[in-house]
Order: C-alpha cells, then structure tokens, then sequence
C-alpha cells in the first residue's frame, strides 16, 4: 500500500508539534510525514524581544526535534501552493522544487503587520521574525551606548514586553511606548496598575492614546500632527499572515488567515488543515482564538490526531480550546500573570513580581519542549504492560 504523505509547511508551534506528533501516531495505517521550514531551527518567537534586547536564545536544530520520530525535514522556502494538484512548491536555495501531499497542514505563522501606515514598512523595526529581531538588536545595541531612543508602537503585549526589555536590558537607551490607546488595555485593574508600575520604574516614557499615522527616519508624527523624534522605531501593532494561502485560491479572511471548520481543516478544501497564527479559529463564545503559541501548540497537536485517527478510519471530536492565563515578562525579573476566562477575559486575579517572571520562564521554556516532544505519551501503566509482553512470549 502506497504511504499516505503528509506534508507540514511551518515549524513554528503549531507546525512542529503537528509534524513530529504525526510521525509518532502514524504506522496504521502508513503514513510518511515531511516538515518544511524555511530555516534549519526552531525558533522561540516568544523570546524574540529578548534576543533584539541582546540575549541570544538557545538554536535548536529542527533535525534534533524530529530525530526518532521519522519525519522527513526539508529546509526551504514555500513559494507557492498547487491545491488542485496538491503539490508544495518550494525553494530550497538550490532551486525549486514541488512536493505533492495527500494532506497539508498549513502552519505558516506570521511576521509583523505595519496596518498600512506609511513609512513602517520602510523605517521600522521589528521582533516579529528571527531574522527581523537579530535587525533590532544590531541597531539598538548601537544606540543604548550613546543614550540614543527608541519609540515602540503598539501597547499590545508584544509592545510592552519588547519595551520592558530593552529598557531593562540598556539602561542607557531612552525608551518611549506609544499607543493608541492604553498599554495593556485587556488586562483587569490590577494588572493595568502593575504593568505601569514596573514600566515606571524601568523608565519607560509611556504615551497613551497618541495613533501614529506616519514612520520615517527621524521619527514619527501622530495622529494630532505632533512629531516624536526617535533613533529607531519599533513596529508592534500586530501580526500579518503570508499570503500563500490566499494565492492558492483556499477560502481566507480578510487578514488572509485560512478559514476552517470545527475539526481545523480549511473549509474550502478538505484535503488542507491550517493551525496558529495563519488559521482563522472560533473559540469560546465565537471569537477568533489570539495569535499565540498557547493557541496555535494546541491546534498543532490536534490536526495531528485528527489527520492520523482519520487514516485509521475514526472521525475526530471537534477542536475545543479554553484560556487561563495570558503571561507576560516585564525585563527578566518582573512579570504579570493575568488570570482569565475561558474565552480570554480578564479576572481580577493576577500573579506579579518575581514569582510572575518565574511562571513566565517556566511557560516559555514548557511551550518549546512541548512542540520538540509533541507526544503521544503511553501511560506508565501500559508501557510497563506492552514492555512486559515478549518476555511473555519468550517464555
Ligand atoms: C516577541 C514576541 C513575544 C510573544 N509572546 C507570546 C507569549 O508570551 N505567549 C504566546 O502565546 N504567544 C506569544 N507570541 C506569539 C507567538 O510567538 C506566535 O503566535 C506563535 O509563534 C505562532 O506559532 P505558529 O506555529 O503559528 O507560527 P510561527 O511560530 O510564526 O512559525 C512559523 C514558521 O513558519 C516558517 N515560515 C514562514 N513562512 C515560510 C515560508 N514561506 N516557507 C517556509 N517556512 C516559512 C517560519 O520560518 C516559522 O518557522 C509572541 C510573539 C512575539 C513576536
């Protein structure tokens, strides 16, 4: 009988966790698993505000995550999708090349969004990417020793992180946050008061409700026509997609996240499932589920179940994902868990100060050996069982 080929573009979170889970499950029936990655590591996206501060993360090779498992690891850049015949194309450096699936995970993650305004693309920073994080720590660590500036835009928690970070990291360097609104606005109460505290004392000059509407090299202007003079700017006001998936004619949101069903696979092709950030998913109470790895980790490993219980002929329950906490890093030693609801709503409970900075780490560090070893666990209990049956036989 001929492999069914399973084919992962993406070794993010979700990509990763899909890909190495898959080759552990499949056997019965055959199946064999190839990941696509543009780069040869994985990379720890949630620590990239660290690495453009000037830590330098930990490389982890994508061969060492997939060893034992038998997936097949091809580093390359996907250029394109060919649904209809089901193939990949991809660029390898030495040319290209396609690759034909019987199914897809679509798990191509995403890079910064600059929402349009002119000059970001242009003139801003980034610790979106690898590539674009390792770009603000060349510029930034050149300024931190002249008392040089730094504006970050976007008081999400992406924002907040990277400026805490920076101003921890370079004492030296001024820092600004400049929101449209409130830095942190979805927290509770407790959690804003905590989140300003520690920018406060990190010296971080906060400028709320200030919308920047234009980027260039001297700084920005906001929305009010004043100007805000800055040695670089920092761009975090969202993620953006790629838009492989849009060209390839399956059915997308307006951002160009795939649409998919209850189950992750694309509503306009069944032969296509799409996790994290690049998939448009319901959660609790109907609202798209965040960009996140605590998201798309979980959504990695279920296509995984669900692909392989279905070559084994059982229909797969549905997706289900509750929030409990969002964890955020405030420098390396301060931090904020802000519980919440299981559609993502703050309560008023929340975890500060060092112990925080712990969970945090603990967290980080967890989400990346979960997506290098993405199961399936056997029980003690039936591993000792099914370790115990050829002595049995033996006998
Ligand atoms: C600084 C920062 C802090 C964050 N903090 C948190 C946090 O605390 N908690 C949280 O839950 N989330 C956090 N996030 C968000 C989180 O990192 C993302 O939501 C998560 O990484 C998405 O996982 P993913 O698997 O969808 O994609 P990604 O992790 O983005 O991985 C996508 C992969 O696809 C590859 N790829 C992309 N295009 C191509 C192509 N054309 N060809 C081949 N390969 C390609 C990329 O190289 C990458 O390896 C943070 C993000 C940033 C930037």
């Amino acid at each position: 009988m001929l492999a069914h080929r399973i084919v992962v573009i993406g070794a993010g979170y979700s990509g990763l966790a899909a890909a190495g889970r898959a080759a552990r499950r499949a056997g019965t029936p055959g199946a064999e698993v190839t990941l696509v990655n543009a780069a040869p590591h994985f990379v720890e996206r949630v620590r990239l505000h660290q690495l453009a501060a000037g830590q330098e993360p930990r490389e982890r090779p994508l061969r060492d995550a997939l060893r034992g498992s038998g997936a097949e690891l091809v580093v390359g850049r996907v250029t394109g999708l060919d649904p209809g015949r089901r193939e990949v194309l991809v660029d390898t450096g030495a040319g290209s090349d396609s690759l034909p699936y019987d199914t897809l995970v679509y798990a191509l993650g995403s890079a910064a969004g600059t929402g349009g305004v002119p000059g970001a693309a242009e003139h801003a920073l980034s610790v979106s990417t690898g590539p674009e994080a390792r770009r603000s720590h060349a510029r930034i660590a050149g300024l931190a020793s002249g008392g040089g500036s730094v504006a970050v835009v976007g008081g999400g928690l992406t924002g907040v992180e990277a400026a805490a970070e920076l101003a921890e990291s370079h004492p030296g360097l001024r820092v600004r946050l400049l929101t449209s609104g409130e830095p942190g606005a979805a927290l509770s109460e407790r959690g804003r008061r905590h989140l300003d505290g520690a920018l406060e004392r990190l010296g971080v000059d906060v400028r709320a409700n200030s919308r920047v509407v234009r980027v260039d090299g001297s700084g920005l202007t906001l929305a009010d026509g004043a100007s805000v003079p800055a040695d670089a700017v920092l761009w975090s006001t969202g993620f953006a997609v790629p838009d492989i998936a849009e060209r390839a004619g399956l059915a997308v949101d307006a951002s160009g996240r795939v649409l998919v069903d209850e189950r992750l696979r694309a509503v306009s092709d069944p032969d296509v499932y799409a996790v994290g950030d690049a998939a448009l998913v319901t959660g609790p109470s109907g609202i798209p589920l965040r960009m996140a790895c605590a998201t798309g980790l979980p959504m990695g490993l279920y296509a995984a179940d669900a692909i392989t219980g279905r070559l084994a002929g059982r229909e797969p329950a549905p997706f289900r994902f509750r929030y409990y906490a969002q964890c955020v890093s405030l420098g390396r030693r301060d931090g904020l868990i802000q519980f919440v609801d299981a559609d993502d709503t703050a309560r008023e409970s929340v975890l500060t100060g060092r112990a925080a900075a712990r969970v945090k780490e603990a967290v980080v560090r967890g989400a990346a050996w979960a997506a290098r070893n993405p199961g399936p666990y056997t029980p003690r209990a039936r591993r000792a069982r099914s370790a115990a049956r050829p002595e049995a036989v033996l006998r």
